[in-house]
C-alpha cells in the first residue's frame, strides 16, 4: 500500500484530482466527508459538541446544524479551538483505522487522502507522498467565486484564512498544475500516478514503527 496525502488550496481543484485518481483505481478518502461521518448522531464527537455547545446547534431531527454551529465560533478562537480539540482526533482516529483496513484487504492499493488541511492536520507525517494542486491566486479567486457564490472579497477573505499556497507547493513531493483545461490536468495526474507506482516503498504499518 502507498499512501499519497493530496491537498492544495481552497478551490485549487484536489475534488477534480481526486476524481482522476479515483477513475486511475485509487482508494480516496475525503477528508471533508470523514469530518461529517465523525459527527453524525449519536458519535462521540457529536455528544463531545452538544455537551459543550448546547443543542441549540441541532437539527430537529438530531443532525447538527453546521451554520448555527458556525455562527457560534465565528470570530472566537476559543471556542473554535474547544471545537477542533473535539473533532480533530475522532477524525485522525478514523484514517488511522481506514488506512490499517485497506492495508489488510487490499496490500497493493494507491490510497489517496484528500485533506485541505494536510500540512496543519500533521497528516502530512504518514503519507509516503504529498501531491499539491496548484492554481495562481487570481483564478483561485474566479474559481471560487464561481463555485461557491461569493463576492471577491469573500473569497479573499477563505483564500487568505489558509497557509498560503506558495507554502505548501515548496513542502510537497509532487505538484499538479491546474491552471489549464480539466482535460490537461488528467494527463498530468496519469502521468504523475504511473511514475509513483513504480516506487511503492513503505507500508503504513512500517511507516508508523508498527
Ligand atoms: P477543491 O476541491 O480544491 O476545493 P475543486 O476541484 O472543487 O477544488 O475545483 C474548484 C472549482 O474549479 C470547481 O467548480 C471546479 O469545477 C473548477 N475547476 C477545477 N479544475 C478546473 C480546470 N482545470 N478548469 C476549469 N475549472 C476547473
Amino acid at each position: 500500500m502507498k499512501v499519497i496525502g493530496l491537498t492544495g488550496g481552497i478551490a485549487s481543484g484536489k475534488s477534480t484530482v481526486s476524481s482522476a485518481l479515483q477513475d486511475l483505481g485509487a482508494v480516496v478518502i475525503d477528508a471533508d466527508e470523514v469530518a461529517r461521518l465523525v459527527v453524525e448522531p449519536g458519535q462521540p464527537a457529536w455528544r463531545d459538541i452538544v455537551a459543550v455547545f448546547g443543542e441549540a446547534v441541532l437539527n430537529p431531527d438530531g443532525t447538527l446544524n453546521r451554520e448555527v454551529l458556525g455562527t457560534r465560533v465565528f470570530g472566537c478562537p476559543e471556542r473554535l479551538q474547544e471545537l477542533n480539540r473535539i473533532t480533530h482526533p475522532r477524525v485522525t482516529k478514523y484514517f488511522q483505522e481506514e488506512l490499517r483496513r485497506i492495508e489488510k484487504e487490499q496490500p497493493e492499493v494507491i490510497v489517496v487522502l484528500d485533506v485541505p488541511l494536510l500540512f496543519e492536520s500533521g497528516m502530512d507525517k504518514v503519507c509516503d507522498e504529498v501531491w499539491v494542486v496548484w492554481i495562481d491566486r487570481e483564478l483561485e479567486i474566479t474559481r471560487l467565486q464561481e463555485r461557491d457564490g461569493l463576492s471577491r472579497d469573500e473569497a479573499l477573505q477563505r483564500i487568505e484564512a489558509q497557509m498560503p499556497l506558495e507554502e505548501k507547493v515548496q513542502k510537497a513531493d509532487r505538484v499538479i498544475d491546474n491552471t489549464g483545461t480539466v482535460e490537461d490536468t488528467f494527463r498530468q495526474v496519469g502521468t504523475i500516478f504511473h511514475e509513483s507506482i513504480g516506487k511503492v516503498t513503505n507500508t503504513y504499518e512500517q511507516k508508523k514503527g508498527g
